[in-house]
Order: C-alpha cells, then sequence, then structure tokens
C-alpha cells in the first residue's frame, strides 16, 4: 500500500485507479437496484489490520463523481483512524446518493443491507451522515455485518455522543497547546454543523464556559439549539473570517481550503468533520505556516469507532471512555512530535498510523 499522503496526480491517463482519491483502494463496490432506487457505492480502502469498518452516508449528492469521491476519501480516512487508535480494523465506508429525509424507507436500507452481506464481512456498516440507530436495526434484519445498532437489539447504541466527547478532548489537547491551558472557559468557538455530534460537543463546552458560535444550514436547528445553549448564531457560509479562538468543523468535509484558510482567524482547528483539508498536504502546510493548531480530524474524531468497535469485541462502555479520553493525550503527542520535526499535525498523525500498517503487513508476508 501506499506509504505517502494524496500528492496531485495526472488523472488523464487513469481515470479511475489513477483518481487521486483511489489511492490504492483494495475494493470499490457499486450497488444498484432498479425496485428500490437504491443507488450506493461501498469502498474498502484497506484490510491489512482487519475488516473495512466505517458508516454509511446517505447524501444528495450534486453529481455520483462527487459521491465517489467522498466514500474513497472517506474510506481511505477509516483506515488511517483505525490504525492510529490501535484498532484491529481496515478502512471502509459507503454512500448512499439521495436525500435521506425523503428518500429512506426500510426497504431501500434492507436492499442496501444485502449489498454489505455479500461482501462476508469484508466491509461492516454503522452509521454516519443522513442515517439512524434505527437504520442500523433494520440493516441488522439482513446481514450481521453491521454496528451502532440500539441498545435494545444489543449494540451499543448511536456512537455520536462518544465521538463528540472524543472532539471535545481532542479541542482541550489544542487548546493546551496552544493556548498553555486546555481550559476553554471564554474561549470563543464556533460551532460549524450542529447534528448528531455537534450538539452533543456544544453542550460539553458550553458546560465548560466557551462562548459557542452555531452555525448549521438547518435554521430551525440553529434557532432551537441556540436557545438550548444559550449560544449566538450565524448563517450562510461567511464565517470563516470571523474573530474566533477555536473553529470545530462538525458538518461535511474540505472546510479547510485556499479560499477558507486565508480568512481564518481561529488559532485552533478541532472538529468532527471527516477530511477537513481538501488537500491534505498543501492545506496542512497552510495552517502551520499561518501558526493555526490543526488536531487531525481522523484522530480526534474516532470516539465513534471505538465505540463500535466495541461492539464487535464484546461492549464495555468505562473502556471505550477510557480510550475515547486517550484522545487528550494522544493528540498532545502529535503536537510535539510535529513541532520537533518540523512537520505537519496531519503527516505526524499519519506516520504513526501508516507504520502501524506497514508493521502488521511485514508479519503477514513473514
Ligand atoms: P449529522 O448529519 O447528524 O449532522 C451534520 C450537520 O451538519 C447537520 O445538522 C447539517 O444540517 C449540517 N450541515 C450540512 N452541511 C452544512 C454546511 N454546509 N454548513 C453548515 N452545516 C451543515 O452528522 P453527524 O453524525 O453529526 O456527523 C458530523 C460530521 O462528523 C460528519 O462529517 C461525519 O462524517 C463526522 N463523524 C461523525 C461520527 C459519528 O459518530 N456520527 C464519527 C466520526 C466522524
Amino acid at each position: 500500500m501506499t506509504s505517502e499522503i494524496i500528492e496531485t496526480k495526472d488523472l488523464k491517463n487513469d481515470p479511475v485507479f489513477g483518481q487521486l482519491s483511489f489511492d490504492n483502494h483494495e475494493q470499490i463496490v457499486f450497488c444498484n437496484d432498479e425496485d428500490t432506487g437504491l443507488k450506493a457505492i461501498i469502498g474498502i480502502h484497506n484490510t491489512t489490520l482487519g475488516p473495512a469498518l466505517g458508516g454509511t452516508r446517505m447524501w444528495q449528492y450534486k453529481s455520483e463523481w462527487e459521491a465517489v469521491n467522498d466514500v474513497l476519501r472517506l474510506s481511505r480516512g477509516m483506515t488511517y483512524k483505525s490504525a492510529i487508535t490501535g484498532l484491529n480494523l481496515g478502512g471502509g465506508k459507503a454512500v448512499i446518493i439521495g436525500d435521506a429525509k425523503t428518500q429512506k424507507n426500510d426497504k431501500l436500507m434492507r436492499r442496501f443491507g444485502e449489498f454489505v452481506n455479500s461482501l462476508s464481512g469484508k466491509y461492516i456498516t454503522a452509521e454516519d451522515v443522513g442515517m439512524e440507530t434505527r437504520d442500523m436495526d433494520i440493516i441488522r434484519e439482513v446481514t450481521p455485518h453491521v454496528t451502532g445498532i440500539s441498545e435494545a437489539n444489543g449494540g451499543a447504541g448511536n456512537p455520536s455522543p462518544i465521538t463528540a466527547y472524543g472532539v471535545y478532548m481532542g479541542m482541550k489537547a489544542a487548546a493546551k497547546y496552544k493556548f498553555g491551558t486546555d481550559n476553554l472557559d471564554g474561549k470563543k468557538v464556533l460551532v460549524q454543523g450542529v447534528g448528531h455530534v455537534g450538539e452533543t460537543l456544544v453542550k460539553h463546552i458550553s458546560d465548560e464556559g466557551a462562548q459557542v458560535i452555531l452555525n448549521d444550514i438547518n435554521e430551525e436547528r440553529l434557532q432551537e439549539l441556540s436557545k438550548k445553549y444559550n449560544a449566538n448564531v450565524v448563517l450562510g457560509n461567511d464565517i470563516y473570517g470571523l474573530d474566533i479562538d477555536i473553529y470545530a468543523p462538525c458538518a461535511l468535509g474540505a472546510t479547510l481550503n485556499d479560499e477558507t484558510i486565508k480568512q481564518l482567524q481561529a488559532k485552533v482547528v478541532a472538529g468532527a468533520a471527516n477530511n477537513q483539508l481538501a488537500n491534505e498536504i498543501k492545506h496542512g502546510k497552510l495552517l502551520q505556516e499561518k501558526g493555526i493548531a490543526y488536531a487531525p480530524d481522523f484522530l480526534i474524531n474516532a470516539g465513534g469507532i471505538i465505540n463500535v468497535y466495541a461492539e464487535l469485541v464484546g461492549y464495555d462502555k468505562k473502556e471505550c471512555i477510557k480510550r475515547t479520553e486517550n484522545i487528550y493525550n494522544t493528540t498532545l503527542d502529535i503536537f510535539t512530535m510535529a513541532e520537533k520535526e518540523n512537520i505537519t499535525t496531519h503527516r505526524a498523525a499519519f506516520n504513526i498510523a501508516q507504520s502501524r500498517i506497514d508493521k502488521r503487513k511485514k508479519e503477514q508476508n513473514n
């Protein structure tokens, strides 16, 4: 497998395998079902450390190509997330093309579950954007290769609260590194995306006294949460130049790009969204040059995968919380390592994850 983080490639001659997000994926499965209208893609990036576990995202993509690119980026991210977290899991992810609010139904979920089942456990699914614990319960009717199922059905329930707790730990560690204290009292924190993870994160940081600013495309939700947490609201996309201490991306990926980094006033970036850097090398460096402490997304949003992994090996809530709490220490270590080696934090985290995969590969080949 590759040992480099993604760099730009010439795609003219290799439109599929040469796609820069393809990055040595083991398998990609296109799932199409005329009866239910299901159009899904399952990406299996790497199974060196174990079966590829990663959630399913249901989203109304602008084009099928956008969906392919998203699933590839997401499944690759899962490889490194599980690797750095010390889990015996590979990286995979799935996307269903469609509007979760209007096009999701039990038949569609079951059909998707059958596709997951056809992979005989090489890919294990869970929740992601647009999916709920209830959907996992439906999928469970047709395949055992699903996690994040409800407690009533023997699972560990929605992984989002523990994801949020891990992000909170990562944010505190980043604050410690940048501000010399991990106390968030009085810090101005912009939370972009107040869904399952974002809301719980808002709760943690509000409880600690942070001045929270909420942003979401769902205005109803913004109104509801601004009252609940006594938080300010900012509407629209014009948010990057706000006078804030911490930016917490908790919606979708690639919000750290040429345009936004230029405007960014925050000193710390720590959030739940996957693939926050539009280009890992370029935008990782731009943040470093601006002196912005970036807590790598795949490191600090690993609480959920810790939780769903526990479902496979025997759920122990205390152990999951302990492991998630440790994100604080690992994040601090990453900042120290990046500074010492004068590399980006993304690179530092990536190197640790990659070396674990390489080591296992070597053992397997011996
Ligand atoms: P969610 O669907 O519950 O919430 C996402 C929120 O973002 C929604 O409220 C949505 O309206 C909002 N949003 C979408 N586009 C936006 C935009 N352009 N600007 C502002 N807000 C926007 O999803 P979630 O489960 O809370 O996950 C959030 C992010 O964290 C995703 O990127 C997901 O992949 C990642 N993540 C989630 C988990 C988990 O356990 N749920 C684990 C790891 C990573």
